[in-house]
Formats: C-alpha cells, structure tokens, sequence
C-alpha cells in the first residue's frame, strides 16, 4: 500500500509517529493509500529548516523572488495532466474541474509573480523640515497554512503563493483527506529552483493543528475549512499572540428576479448547484425564486437540465460530477437529506441510494432537489456540501434579500436579473462579502481577493491579491533626517509639523 509521509526540508520524508489516515478511491470505495499523521516533534523538525530558510529568503531581492515564482507556475503548468489526474483520483472531482483546481490557484502564482511593485512600501519626501519618512513591508517569518479537502491545488496555492512572494517560509498542513497534490506541489516547487525548507507539508489532524497554533516561531496561520473548526483555529492562534485569517463554511443564496432569463439562470445554477458534487465553499445551493410563477418558470427551464446530468467516475470525461470524498460524507449528505424530507420540503429529485453500475462501492450522491424549504427548517441553515439544491421561495425583492443577509454564512450570494438597477441595490445592501450578478460562482480573481463575511471567516484579513500580501507582512516606518551640524535644543514636547 502506498504511504505518504511528510514534505520537509526539501524532500519526502517518512513519517514518524506510527499513526496513519486512509485514503479513499472515491469511485470504488476501495482504500488506495494511508497517510502519516505527523507529531509536534516532526513539526518542530519543518519549522527549524523552514526559518533557516526563511532569513536568506527574505533578503533576496524581490525581482529573484519573482523569477521563482515565474518557474515555479511554468514547472506547475508542464505538470497540470500529472496533478490533475491526482487530484481527481483522492477526490472525487471530474478531471476539467481538477484542471481548474490547479489553474484558479496558478492565477494566484502568477499576481504573486508582480511582488517586487506590490512590496514596495510608501515614501514621504519633506515630511518635516529635511524629514523623510519611509515605510516597508517586512515578512513575518514562519507562517502556516491549514487546508480543506475541496480545492487541494487552489487553496494551498492562495496561501504559500502570497506568502513565499512576500519572503515568508510556510508549513503546509494539508487536508488528510487528499495529500498527494499538496505534496507534489511541495516537490514542484524545490524543482523550480525554490530553495530547501522554504515550502514544506506536514500532514495530519487536529493533534498537528494544535502544534501549529501553539508553535512559538510560526507568527500566522491561515486556515480554510469548515466554520466550527475555523472558529477553533482562530481563537487558538490568536490566543497564542498569531496573525489569523480562517475561512469557514457557507450557504449561499442564488436569486431568481421575475425578469431574469430563465434558461440561463438554470444552466448556471445547475453547474453551480451540482459541479463538484457540490462540494465547493461557492456552491449555490439554495435557489431563490422571486414573485408569483418565477419558481414554476424556473423550475420548468431547470428539470430537464438535471435530468439530462451525467454522474460518473471521476475520470469519466463524460461525467458532470463525480463521487463525493468519503462513504462518511455521502452518508450525511443522504442523512440530510432525510432531514430535510422529515421537516416538509418536497422532494423534487432524490439522490439517495444512487448506485453507478460498475461501481456500487463508490461514494456517489445522485442529483437532488427539494423544494417548499423555509427558512425555519434546519437543513436551510446548515451546510450540507453535496449535490442537494433546496428551493425556498421569496414572495418579493424585500424578502429575498433578508434569507442571505439573515443567514448564519456569508460567503457568496448571486442575482440573476435584467435590471441593473434592482442588482445595484442589492450588491450594496446584502450581507455577504462576495456577489455575482448574473454570474453564479463570484469567486474573485486573484488581483482582487476572496473573503466571506459572518460565519464564513474569521479575522479582517481576505486570501490572496493585495489582502494577502497584507496579512503576510508586517510594516515597519522609518522616520530620518540627514541634518548639517547641530540642530536646535532638546524638544520636550512631542514634535509637530
Ligand atoms: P474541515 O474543517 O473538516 O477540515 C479543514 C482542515 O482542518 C483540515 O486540514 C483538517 O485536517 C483540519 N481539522 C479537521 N478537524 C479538526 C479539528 N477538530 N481540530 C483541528 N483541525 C481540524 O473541512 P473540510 O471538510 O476539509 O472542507 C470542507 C469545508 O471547508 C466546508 O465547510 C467548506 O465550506 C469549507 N470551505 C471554505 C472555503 C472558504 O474559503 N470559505 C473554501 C473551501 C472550503
């Protein structure tokens, strides 16, 4: 059986602790490799060589820096069928969308490429009589990433982009679910001329989390994953003196406005419903009609566009979606779903007990619809993270806009609508950090950056663009002047211009 260890001071390592995770075949069923579960004492080995490494990193110049960074997504991009197939492989996801995994954080790579003008710091000419004043943005050091099962390429490629750009040595501590991406990213980038101990993966659970939140050297810790343990990670490091940024889940809300094309709307939701087995922090799963009639047109235009869906294994090209990540997460998947049924929603279309002939072990989740869901209902408040799309309708624009900006998460939202001044008015008034409008999936693109509000993130700080150079450094102003001979007297008071 192939086991994977740990990604430290430039090479694979074995793990140590004796203690391992299995990794699933989603589409068997079948265990296909285990993982290492690291111990604080394999950790304190990482930060070691990572902070080593991080002193002559940080004093190379920024454009050396960028050169990296330049190989590193070339090397990445040469690599993308490799990692792909991977990634689709541990998790679940059909091999276009696992392209997109890697491509969405290359994106990020490729803004970190540009470090040596988005470093630069501020500078003051005649602040003061021959004063100048300068600021610079410094790196913080020993930083760590925590990463989800869901986007293994993307995710950690937010984090140690931004960080290694700004000079910063980062422990990754990837999801146990599916780390062989992480760790191939690791290798790819000593390939592309990274130096040793800079990036490293150390795989494992919450005992290994702990570690990080509590290791005196690592200065952030940037986490992406499930709200409670984002909460957990959040108040752990910062308890520790850390910089934070965790992301949590989500729930997000697609509006459906009378006026909207509706064949349009349908085929954006489904992909943003149903890709990736709704697996995604910026799924739509819950769609919004709005007025009389809007649900039944929508809902006409939408049917014959999940009944034509194909689920399929992973690596199937003609698949829409594949299997979800663990028999644990299909079984709460359907469990909510039963909920659901037991709280009154109707039951549009039932992926419960789907079997894909050929592979009846697999963890497959057919397509599911349910409709009649109000607010009130637990399964609309919780995140369910499979292929479910819940109905709930709104009997106006009032009533629309309440249900995401009521919401516990408050990650993404989108409207679908032929006025621009109704979408206007409701990007500015919903409580959600990231809207689309007539766009289904509002991920930001990597100049911008990504962040949810509410339960969906905890800390100030976004991921990536110029939020994430902000987190991973610190800035430092210097205040000089250069006079000729001696200055007036000693200054009591504080000195004003
Ligand atoms: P998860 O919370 O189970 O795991 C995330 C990370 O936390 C993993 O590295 C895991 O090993 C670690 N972890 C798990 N249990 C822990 C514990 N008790 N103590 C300390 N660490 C622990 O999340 P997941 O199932 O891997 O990912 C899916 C979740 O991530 C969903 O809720 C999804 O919405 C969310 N997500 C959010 C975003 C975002 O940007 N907001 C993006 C992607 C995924």
């Amino acid at each position: 059986m192939k086991t994977i260890g740990h990604f430290i001071d430039g090479k694979r390592v074995d793990g140590r602790s004796g203690r391992f995770k299995d990794i699933y075949d989603p589409n068997t069923g079948a265990v296909q490799a285990r993982v290492a579960m690291a111990t604080p004492a394999e950790l304190d080995a990482a930060v070691a060589s990572a902070a080593a490494a991080q002193m002559a990193w940080a004093n190379t110049n920024p454009q050396r820096r960028s050169r990296v960074l330049f190989a590193y997504k070339a090397l990445v991009d040469q690599h993308m069928d490799e990692l792909a197939d991977l990634l689709s492989r541990e998790h679940g996801k059909v091999l276009a969308d696992s392209r997109g995994d890697v491509i969405r954080g290359l994106d990020v790579i490729e803004f970190a490429c540009g470090v040596p003008h988005a470093q630069k710091g501020e500078h003051t000419y005649g602040a003061g009589p021959e004063i100048d004043v300068y600021s610079m943005r410094k790196p913080l050091g020993v930083v760590a990433g925590i990463t989800p099962f869901n986007f293994p390429a993307m995710i950690p490629m937010w984090m140690f982009g931004m960080a290694i750009a700004a000079g910063n040595a980062v422990i990754l501590k990837p999801s146990e679910k599916d780390p062989s991406v992480p760790m191939r990213l690791c290798e790819l980038f000593v390939e592309a001329g990274g130096p040793a101990g800079l990036l490293q993966c150390v795989n494992g659970d919450k005992e290994i989390v702990d570690a990080i939140c509590d290791h005196e050297t690592i200065k952030a810790v940037s986490f992406v994953g499930s709200s409670d343990i984002a909460q957990y990670v959040y108040s752990r490091a910062t308890a520790n003196g850390k910089r934070a940024q965790c992301m949590g889940g989500a729930k997000n809300h697609g509006i459906i406005m009378p006026d909207a094309n509706m064949d349009q709307a349908a085929k954006d939701i489904l992909g943003a419903a149903y890709g990736s087995a709704g697996e995604r922090c910026m799924a739509l799963p819950v769609v919004v009609p709005v007025g009389e009639g809007t649900a039944e047109r929508f809902l006409d235009a939408l049917l014959p566009k999940i009944d034509a869906m194909t689920v399929g294994t992973s690596t199937d090209p003609d698949a829409d979606y594949g299997p979800v990540v663990t028999q644990a997460h299909k079984e709460s998947i359907e469990a909510d779903i039963d909920r659901a049924v037991e709280e009154g929603a109707t039951v549009v279309r039932d992926g419960r007990g789907f079997i894909l002939q050929g592979h009846e072990d697999g963890f497959f989740v057919g397509p599911t619809l349910l409709d009649d869901v109000t607010p009130d209902m637990q399964t609309y408040h919780e995140e369910i993270f499979g292929p479910v799309l819940q109905i709930v309708r709104a009997k106006d624009f009032e009533a629309a806009l309440r249900l995401p900006s009521e919401h516990q998460y408050g990650n993404g939202v989108a409207i679908f609508t032929a006025n621009g001044r109704v979408a206007r008015e409701f990007a500015d008034r919903v409580e959600v950090g990231m809207v689309g409008i007539n766009v289904p999936i509002p991920v930001p693109v990597s100049y911008h950056s990504f962040g949810g509000w509410k339960r969906s993130a905890f800390g100030s700080a976004n991921q990536y663009g110029m939020e994430g150079l902000r987190f991973y450094t610190k800035v430092k102003t210097v205040t000089q002047r250069w006079p000729e001979g001696e200055t007036e007297d000693s200054a009591f008071i504080i000195p004003t211009f």
